[in-house]
């Protein structure tokens, strides 16, 4: 047998043991994901799965991990360099010049969803392929459209039922102050780098910033110590973080601030955040985003301020079931019609038809199946009613009808309106 590569999830039909990814999940959070969009009148954007490797490379920059140690690039039949792509936003920057979608409006509010590729080492909640939403928002340097992007995030995931969420935010500067920062902490760090680890030594020279960023432990105290950002922040910078903290404030989401917050890309300027989830350990962070003002410049379009984020939907998934929170989204089957008589399979299966044509989620056991044995499976596919087919009530016109969780029957008469009597019945 050939398996699926390291790194990647079949999402199937059913749970087959611990760690499986469940469509109707999935098709649940795509739904709420299209509803949350639209009232925050986003408009969804799908660009292709794979680009030119330049794309990245100019976007992330090309002292990023993602660029110099993740990405699944080959070389294609007419000797150009691809690459899957490891994340959305260059794809949509590109797509917006490439459309002049700038041109048609001022600001574009846009979302996607679907598939990315990295090449970091697989375990829980990390994936070489992984899926994830992401929102962007082009056209407008207000700070208030940060806090619109961190919402949008922070009520889906509350909606969702999450409660064990941190929104984290910090200020990463510009082009104009962040290099004097990044002098302050290349000085700081100057005497110290024979204590940090081999990453941080790597980082100091090319990115010294990601530094704040190590997870191993020896580096932690030093790290904490590093000057914060906040005293080298420009005039421009400075006020449009105060104005994304007396927003949020005003808003009552609780967040905290933390100087070491650093996005891992090059492009973002002024805020970046993350929403992290105390449940889940090591991969805790499921959103992370920000405003990369330099972007769509560096892109090759003009000079356009943007602000955006992106959630990991696996990940978000695992923390709503380390929550328990997933039964909220569950919808079992509203009918099960079981059907009693071999012979009549077909009427049954009419009715059966008219069900699902009156909207209802509707499906049937095997005609003339054992009763126990239908009711079993009705059971299974989490069914809220059983309707009985084909016995002595239906002969004389009335359909009897079970609840299958109270365990209780009634019978409803089939010559009246009984779509709407069942739909009264699915809403009581
Ligand atoms: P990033 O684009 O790195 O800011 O990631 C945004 C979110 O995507 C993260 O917070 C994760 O939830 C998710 N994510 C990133 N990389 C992976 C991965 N390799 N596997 C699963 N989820 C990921």
């Amino acid at each position: 047998m050939i398996a699926k590569i390291k790194g990647t999830n079949d999402i199937l039909p059913q749970s087959v043991g611990e760690g499986i990814f469940v469509s109707q999940k999935w098709q649940e959070l795509e739904a709420a994901i299209r509803k949350i969009a639209e009232n925050f009148r986003y408009e969804e954007i799908r660009t292709p799965a794979f680009e030119y490797t330049e794309l990245f490379v100019r976007g992330l920059g090309d002292v990023t991990d993602i660029v110099q140690k993740e990405m699944f690039t080959f070389v294609d039949r007419g000797d150009r360099s691809l690459t899957l792509r490891p994340e959305g936003t260059a794809s949509v920057v590109r797509s917006l010049i490439e459309n002049a979608l700038h041109r048609k409006q001022n600001v574009n509010k846009l979302y996607y969803i679907g598939p990315m590729f990295r090449a970091e080492r697989p375990q829980k909640g990390r994936y070489r392929q992984f899926h994830q939403c992401g929102v962007e928002c082009l056209g407008s340097d207000s700070p208030l459209m940060d806090v619109e992007v961190m919402l949008i995030f922070w009520q889906l995931f509350r909606s969702l039922g999450l409660s064990g969420l941190n929104l984290v935010i910090n200020s990463v500067g510009c082009a104009e102050c962040r290099p004097n920062y990044q002098a302050e902490l290349q000085s700081y760090f100057s005497d110290k780098l024979d204590r940090l680890c081999s990453d941080c030594n790597d980082r100091y020279g090319r990115n010294v910033l990601r530094m704040l960023d190590c997870k191993n432990e020896r580096c932690q105290s030093i790290l904490d110590d590093a000057p914060p950002i906040e005293g080298n922040l420009c005039e421009s910078c400075s006020s449009s973080f105060d104005a994304v903290r007396r927003t949020l404030d005003m808003l009552e989401v609780p967040y905290t601030v933390s100087a070491r917050l650093v996005r891992g890309l090059d492009y973002y300027t002024k805020t970046a955040f993350e929403i992290i989830h105390n449940g889940i350990g090591a991969q805790g962070t499921i959103a992370g985003g920000g405003r990369y003002d330099g972007l769509v410049e560096a892109a090759g379009g003009n000079a356009l301020p943007a602000v955006g984020a992106a959630f990991g939907m696996e990940r978000l998934l695992l923390a709503m079931e380390a929550e328990g929170v997933n039964q909220r989204l569950h919808h079992g089957v509203d009918f099960y019609v079981v059907a009693l008589d071999e012979t009549r399979g077909a009427e049954s299966f009419k009715f059966l038809n008219e069900l699902r044509c009156a909207g209802f989620c509707a499906e049937m056991g095997e005609p003339g199946r054992a009763l126990g044995k239908q009711l079993k499976v009705a059971a299974k596919v989490d069914a809220r009613f059983a309707l009985f087919t084909g016995g002595a009530e239906w002969n004389e016109g009335t359909l009897v009808v079970k609840d299958l969780a109270a365990q209780q029957q009634r019978e409803i008469s089939v010559e009246g309106d009984y779509l709407e009597e069942l739909a009264a019945m699915l809403q009581a």
